[in-house]
């Protein structure tokens, strides 16, 4: 396993609408594992592998280890199937947009499906922090960022921000 370097916005790569993983080969376990202990090491609770320059359907996630209990999920080929009509408003940081927070609003439940490394099909409502993570993280899926999912006045305001880290 090893750490894989992360890309940062504006990276074209993380504009892009990724690829369906076709087949759980040893380049996709590796790659997974490959994520998981990038994440760890940022650190972060998500990483999708677009964010490491890989433009396939993938990412992963462990909602619980900053809190001291390991729990990775890894997602091939997510999707979202049913999302709750109850919306919430959280701030939400990204790897790929270092040192940002930016206030988005999803839908609290989300319903998920995909399948893991095993090959196993996962079908879970998901709700609190992990619906948001899922939602982030299948974003970078389909090219979008937080700053695609705020209005203008937030958008003006992080990029200000962000130019002044960099
Ligand atoms: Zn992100």
């Amino acid at each position: 396993m090893s750490v894989r370097p992360i890309l940062t916005w504006p990276d074209a790569r993380l504009e892009a609408v990724c690829a369906p993983v076709e087949a759980i080969t040893p380049d996709v376990r590796e790659l997974a594992e490959d994520m998981l202990e990038t994440m760890y090491a940022a650190p972060g609770r998500g990483l999708a592998a677009p964010q490491v320059g890989e433009l396939v359907r993938l990412f992963v996630m462990d909602t619980t280890w900053k809190e001291g209990t390991r729990s990775p999920v890894v997602c091939i080929n997510p999707d979202v199937i049913e999302r709750s009509e109850e919306m919430a408003c959280a701030d939400e940081g990204c790897l790929s947009i270092p040192g940002v927070m930016a206030a988005v609003e999803r839908p609290t439940s989300v319903r998920m499906v995909w399948t893991d490394l095993d090959g196993l099909v996962h079908d879970q409502w998901l709700t609190g922090f992990a619906a948001i993570c899922a939602q982030h993280e299948l974003d970078h899926l389909d090219g979008i960022v937080t700053l695609d999912r705020v209005d203008a006045a937030q958008r003006d305001a992080i990029l200000a921000a962000y130019a002044g880290e960099a």
